[in-house]
């Protein structure tokens, strides 16, 4: 069989049987979600300079031109796979969380509170409200490591946050003077 044969052939197969494909494809990833993620990432990294300015405006081009249609995909996919992106997005979060959290110690600075359900980040400053709001919480953790830990964080409990944004001061700090 001559190789333009093979092709149509190929293409032909993929014409016909596309939803069963496309499915199985779909299955594999989240099968294999991880691996194929990372496998993804050392594509991207290893080809980035190579094709970063390239890809970047031919993206940029074709949103452009197809923003609907791209929406559009985005929504669809979206709606597909939300449980799955759901799991994940936790999962990575949680994973985020955890790294922050053992940077600063694992504890609360003011009681020693180490339960982390009840931690929160607070800035010693009182000066991170512009910055909560600018990175909502999800995004603040990733800001936090891609900020390498910025040094004007720590974390405190619920309970001694709270405090210390009401009465400037929390009542542990008190009792000690
Ligand atoms: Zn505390
Ligand atoms: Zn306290």
């Amino acid at each position: 069989m001559k190789i333009i044969d093979k092709k149509i052939k190929k293409i032909l197969y993929y014409e016909k049987n596309k939803e069963y494909i496309k499915e199985k494809a779909r299955k594999y990833y989240y099968d294999h979600i991880e691996k194929c993620r990372e496998d993804r990432k050392k594509w991207k990294i290893k080809n980035f300079e190579k094709y970063k300015i390239k890809y970047r405006e031919a993206s940029r081009k074709y949103y452009k031109k197809n923003r609907k249609l791209c929406n559009e995909k985005t929504r669809k996919w979206y709606n597909e796979n939300k449980v799955e992106e759901h799991k994940h997005r936790k999962i990575k979060h949680e994973e985020k969380k955890e790294i922050v959290f053992n940077h600063y110690g694992n504890k609360c600075v003011c009681c020693g509170e180490t339960i982390k359900e009840f931690f929160t980040i607070d800035h010693i400053n009182n000066d991170g409200a512009e910055q909560k709001r600018k990175y909502k919480i999800y995004h603040f953790y990733r800001w936090i490591i891609r900020n390498d830990f910025p040094k004007d964080l720590q974390i405190l409990c619920a309970n001694c946050n709270y405090a210390k944004a009401i009465y400037g001061i929390c009542p542990h700090q008190q009792e000690k003077k």
